[in-house]
């Protein structure tokens, strides 16, 4: 596997390989490796000539600065796990090799709502930062074909959006959502949660098993009620938002009038660890 922190030694060894027309795979990244991650790196491997994985921890899609400096980091250890997974391409570039100077380019566009709800409304700027830094990623990689985790539904169809918008050449593919044993969304945040946090994290996902179960035989609103009271029943949740929502357009819904088209997705702090999961209802 090959490793390179500038976009410029990146472009090169992908240029190498121009006359061959291979179809590149790229997945992008914050590190902190699990298994969610690697069955992108495998869907990409199984789709495509070159598997090209970024990791890039980007401050500007963080709007909460003790969140960045606490977001686990093994960069020796990501480096290995995707050698043994058969990844073509590493890139690790620095913060300065991304925004020199601290600079980068903005991406205005039009999303409705579908960036301002949920995530848009908690983390101001979140989505903002997550577009800059995918776009920039596209530009150096030049990707066919792009895997993103259903586990960050809002960040998927915002990308989906941008694409569309921008009339981006590549395929935006999504990936179903990776779980623990117990359920628990895989995620690199978990690594932060104390022992006792993590015995009972498995709560979010059987509330919203639960929530997808009772589905139109309770009312939206007595529904959304019913589940935010469900997960904090343990005092060491608190939830963010819980939403029943339309799944392109994440407008909230109030009523089953949309039923085969909704996703419940949630933000739950478990101690001072934000986690986000979601499942699509009816399908
Ligand atoms: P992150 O490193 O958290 O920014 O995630 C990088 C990519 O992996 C994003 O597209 C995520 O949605 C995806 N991802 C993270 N966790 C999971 C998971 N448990 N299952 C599937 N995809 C995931």
């Amino acid at each position: 596997m090959k490793e390179f922190c500038t976009a410029k030694e990146a472009k090169q060894w992908l240029k190498s390989y121009q006359k061959k027309k291979p179809k590149i795979g790229f997945v992008p990244t914050m590190g902190a490796l699990h298994v969610g991650h690697l069955r992108l790196i495998s869907q990409s491997k199984a789709e495509n000539d070159i598997t090209v994985c970024s990791v890039f921890v980007n401050p500007i899609q963080f709007n909460n600065p003790d969140d960045l400096t606490k977001y686990p980091r093994n960069l020796s250890l990501d480096a290995r796990l995707l050698r043994n997974n058969g990844c073509d391409m590493l890139f690790c570039p620095s913060v300065e090799e991304m925004y020199p100077n601290g600079k980068h380019e903005n991406i205005e566009l039009e999303f409705g709502l579908l960036d301002k709800v949920m995530e848009g409304k908690f983390r101001p700027g979140h989505f903002k930062g997550v577009l800059i830094v995918v776009k920039k990623l596209f530009d150096i990689i030049r990707p066919d074909n792009a895997y993103f985790g259903k586990k960050d539904y809002q960040q998927l169809m915002v990308i989906k959006h941008m694409k569309e918008s921008l009339g981006l050449p590549v395929n935006i593919i999504a990936c179903e959502t990776v779980r623990e044993d117990d359920g628990l969304a895989m995620s690199s945040r978990n690594l932060r949660l104390t022992i006792g946090e993590r015995q009972v994290a498995r709560r979010i996902f059987e509330v919203l098993c639960k929530v997808r179960e009772k589905g139109t035989k309770t009312p939206v609103w007595e529904l959304r009620e019913w589940a935010i009271k469900k997960i904090q029943e343990d005092s060491r949740f608190r939830v963010e938002y819980f939403e029943i929502a339309d799944r392109e357009t994440l407008m909230p819904v109030e009523s089953w009038g949309h039923r085969n088209q909704v996703v419940a997705l949630t933000a739950v702090f478990l101690g001072d660890v934000r986690l986000i999961d979601n499942v699509e209802l009816f399908s």
